[in-house]
């Protein structure tokens, strides 16, 4: 029985030569494979008290809209700077060369809200960080921190943990 990793695909040397990018679009494109992950993704969290799904740009738009749905709750995205058309707050945030903003609308969520956060992949953390950051300076809490894949050498789950927040990861 193929399992969630068994699906997702390494392209090497993208977008820079020397990334091992692994491409999740093989996982979202398999009926199986997508729901597996999808299924995998919310059980530690179905009939948890939360209130909203937020997914990080882009590919935590694909898992967060899918968990919405079927926890039955509503979804709020977290995008790269300029892309949301009403009134954000922003965080900065490092790349591996400079720096990069997220931003989210300042109503999408509301104070003491409990959040599930999801994306693709865990890396550095920062992406994940600056999303933790932005959900807590609406004054809504992270239930939970919800993604396929993660690098652990490079050390974001640590980091997330010392934040004091849950990290379930489906494989590394
Ligand atoms: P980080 O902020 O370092 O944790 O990076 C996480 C973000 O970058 C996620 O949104 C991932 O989709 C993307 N990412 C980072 N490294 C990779 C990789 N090797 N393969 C695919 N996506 C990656």
């Amino acid at each position: 029985m193929k399992t969630v990793k068994d699906y997702i695909r390494t392209i090497p040397d993208f977008p820079h030569e020397g990334i091992m990018f692994r491409d999740v679009t093989t996982l979202f494109a398999d009926p199986r494979g997508f729901r597996m992950a999808i299924d995998q993704l919310l059980h530690p969290y179905a009939g948890q008290p939360i209130d909203r799904v937020v997914g990080l740009e882009a590919r935590g738009f694909i898992l967060g809209g899918a968990i919405a749905h079927q926890l039955s709750l509503g979804f709020v995205p977290i995008r790269k700077k300029g892309k949301l058309p009403g009134k954000t707050i922003e965080q900065d945030y490092q790349l591996e060369y400079g720096e990069a903003i997220m931003e989210v609308h300042d109503d999408a969520l509301q104070p003491g809200e409990r959040v599930l956060l999801v994306d693709d992949l865990l890396a550095t953390g920062g992406t994940a960080e600056a999303g933790i950051k932005l959900i807590e300076r609406i004054g809504a809490s992270v239930m939970g921190c919800a993604f396929i894949i993660d690098l652990p050498e490079l050390g974001g789950r640590k980091k997330l943990e010392d934040m004091g927040m849950n990290v379930h990861i489906l494989c590394e």
